[in-house]
């Protein structure tokens, strides 16, 4: 079953208004490549100016919480999100499940929350550096998605991201080979899940990914897209990842 690619990039804690700029010139230079479909997940404050400034080049936050409205402080619902003109959601970012203790329950909450309310939900997976080192890199991966992914629910507006987290913002990067490993057995958790419609769900690897390194992850059976950090910020770092994903073509 052919997958579009996909490439969203994340900002992190980084922008603020005077990166609008870099945002309208990334939105502007992936309109060259129709066939792949991309976005940026940015700070919440930059959310609506993003989103304005750029539509319909897709702009998304990098968390969500699982209630419509409520006591919650500082947290953001998917009716906020879609107010303020998102139209995808990052939820289980390592980042998030460190270091706010987020579990594998509350990530498939948020990924419920969000498909909910249709937006796209880029759902992130991935294993630290001792589990990789003691080879339970892929059972406890599998294990993680398994308690992640949403129920009951639509998933045709669902992406996986798997990321290293050893991967992440540290120059290093997953071999093609345990890339294609994971993906392929994140792949079988999918199709277990959900049946055919677990063919369609893309799977992004996420980790140190850069124009120096896209061509060769694209290649790799079973990766349809990315999930950059750093190599998001800027567009001249941006964009040639996302033509290699041009290049690549439907997986
Ligand atoms: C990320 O934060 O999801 C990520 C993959 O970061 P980087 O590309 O910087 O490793």
């Amino acid at each position: 079953m052919p997958r579009t690619k996909l490439v969203v990039g994340n900002w992190k804690m980084h922008g603020v208004g005077s990166d609008l700029a870099e945002i309208r010139a990334i939105a502007d230079a992936s309109s060259a490549y129709p066939n792949v479909d991309s976005g940026l997940c940015v700070p919440a404050t930059l959310l609506e100016r993003a989103a304005r400034e750029v539509a319909p080049f897709p702009i998304g936050a990098q968390d969500v919480h699982r209630a419509a409205q409520g006591a919650h402080t500082g947290c953001s619902s998917t009716t906020m999100l879609l107010d303020a003109g998102a139209a995808m959601v990052i939820v289980g970012h390592s980042e998030r499940r460190e270091a706010q203790r987020e579990t594998d329950a509350e990530v498939r909450a948020k990924a419920q929350a969000g498909l909910g309310g249709g937006l796209l939900v880029i759902l992130c997976v991935g294993e630290s550096l001792e589990v990789r080192e003691a080879g339970d890199a892929v059972a406890t991966v599998q294990r993680q998605l398994d308690a992640s992914l949403p129920r009951d629910i639509s998933v045709d507006k669902l992406a996986i991201a798997y990321e290293p987290i050893w991967a992440i913002g540290t120059g290093r990067t997953a071999t093609p080979q345990d890339i294609g490993e994971m993906h392929g057995a994140l792949r079988q958790r999918l199709v277990a899940a959900y049946g055919a419609a677990g063919q369609s769900i893309r799977i992004l690897y996420g980790g140190s990914v850069k124009a120096q390194n896209a061509a060769e992850i694209f290649a790799v059976a079973d990766v349809d897209g990315a999930l950059v950090g750093g190599a998001s910020l800027k567009s001249e770092d941006f964009v040639p990842i996302i033509a290699a994903a041009a290049a690549a073509g439907e997986g």
